[in-house]
Order: structure tokens, then sequence, then C-alpha cells
């Protein structure tokens, strides 16, 4: 899997492994971050990749994005946001945000980098999912739609970029340890624990390998997949 491989928000805590695990892989990575520079550049220096500032909502900033990669052979789309509330009680303007940046965002940034993978016949794009956009979570309905969204808008796009030489997956996290999930007290961790057949959470490194696995050519017959990395706890 040699070759240019960007990720989006590689600034965060699932992002961090998957860069350090597509490096591993031999792929030179673009760290991407928003706002945690510091942390996107300690990630690329680490494992001898670049770090670039991609706000995935913004055109120019992904039109700049496409200047300095050029070509990328691999594309995760992994930057996302979430908010926790009754539906009616979040805002229009959070609801568009979240839209904007996990589905939008996510659309944003393979509609810039196709056009390449394209002519070339060849490239591999993975969407970072959410358990609940398979099944839907009560006080995340915003974030559910998006992450829907992003199943829907992968399963059509592998069918349209398949003649083309070009694979379409989806990786759909369960419960992961990272900074998304640290405004749960201690309490509803437990609860959240009980809930996971295999009974632990996941970490980072378990949607890296599955992301790996299928931008690997082990799974070169595999597209328009929703690989769920979630302990059992949607099955
Ligand atoms: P995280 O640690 O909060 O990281 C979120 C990342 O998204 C950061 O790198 C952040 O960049 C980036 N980001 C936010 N807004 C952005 C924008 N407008 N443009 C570009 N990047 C932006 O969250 P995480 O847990 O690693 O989540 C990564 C992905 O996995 C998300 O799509 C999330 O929905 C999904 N997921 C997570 C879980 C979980 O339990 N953790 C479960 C299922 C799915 P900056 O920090 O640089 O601003």
């Amino acid at each position: 899997m040699l070759g240019n491989a960007i990720v989006t928000g590689g600034s965060g805590g699932i992002g961090e492994a998957l860069c350090r695990r597509l490096a591993e892989e031999g792929c030179h990575v673009f760290v991407c971050y928003s706002s945690s520079r510091e942390r996107a550049e300690k990630i690329a220096g680490d494992i001898g990749g670049k770090a670039i500032r991609l706000d995935v909502t913004d055109p120019e900033s992904v039109r700049a994005a496409v200047e300095t990669v050029g070509f990328c052979k691999l594309l995760v789309n992994n930057a996302g946001i979430s908010e926790i509330g009754l539906f009616d009680s979040l805002s229009a303007e959070i609801s568009r945000r979240i839209m904007d940046v996990n589905l939008t965002g996510a659309m944003n940034c393979t509609r810039a980098f196709l056009p390449e993978m394209i002519r070339r016949k060849t490239g591999c794009i993975i969407n970072i999912s959410s358990m609940w956009g398979q099944v839907g979570a009560s006080c995340e309905v915003d974030y559910s739609a998006s992450k829907a969204g992003l199943i829907g808008f992968t399963k059509a796009l592998a069918k349209e970029t398949a003649p083309s030489g070009i694979r379409v997956n989806c990786v759909s996290p369960g419960f992961i340890m990272t900074e998304m999930n640290s405004r749960f007290s201690a309490e509803d961790l437990e609860l959240i624990r009980q809930d996971i057949p295999l009974g632990i959470f996941g970490e980072p490194r378990h949607v890296a390998d599955a992301a790996a696995f299928l931008a690997s050519e082990r799974a070169e017959y595999i597209t328009g997949q929703v690989l769920a990395v979630n302990g059992g706890m949607v099955i």
C-alpha cells in the first residue's frame, strides 16, 4: 500500500492511530488538522509524514490541500464532530455544522481528490462512519443522520467508481476511547461498557487496523461495505 495517504482529522484520537498505522504499511501520510496544528506536526514528525491544515468544510482549504498533496492513493474521511442533546434542543446551526463536517466535508474532500484517482484508474477511499449511523442513537440524532448519510455515500460511490478501479468502503466504529467521549462521567462509561458484549471499550488502533485492512491488497475484492468495529454492540 505504498503511496500518498491523506487522513482528515489526523490530529484526533482515531486519526492519529490511522496515520501511524498507515505509515507502518508504507504510506507517505498527510496528517490533516483543522485546529490542532501542534499535535498533527508531532504525529507527522514521528512517522515521516507531513502535517497540513485541511478544514473539510472550507472549499478553499480543500483546494489548497489538493495542490499540496497532488495524487493520493488513499483518502480517509475521518474528520468528525458530535453533539449530544435532544433533537429539538439543538439549534439548526449546530445541526448544519454536524452535517457540514461529517457528511458534506467527506463529500468535499472526495470530490477534490477523486478526479486524479479516476484518471489513474486506481485509488481507495475509506469513510469513518459510526454504529449510530447504522442503528441510530437517541440524543445524537443529527450525528446519526450524518453517519447514516456517509454509509449511503459509500455504497453509491462504490458502484459509481468501481469501473475506474477505485474501492470505497466504510469503517463503522462503536465506542472508542478518544477525546470525543471525554464528556461521559465514570458512571455513564460503566453503564455503556456493560452494553458491549466483548466487555471492553474500543481503542483507536482497532479502527486503524480495520482501515489498514480495507486499504490493503487483501481487500482488493471488497467495495461498498461497512466494516463494524464495535465489540459486538451492534450486530
Ligand atoms: P476526536 O478525537 O474528537 O477527533 C476529531 C477530529 O476531527 C480532529 O482531528 C479534528 O481536528 C477534526 N475536525 C473537526 N472539525 C473539522 C473540520 N471542520 N475540518 C477538518 N477536521 C475537523 O474524535 P475521534 O474519536 O478521533 O473521531 C474520529 C472519527 O471517528 C469521527 O468521524 C467520529 O465521528 C468517528 N467515530 C468516533 C467514535 C468514538 O467513539 N470515538 C465512534 C464512532 C465514530 P482538530 O482537532 O485539528 O480541530
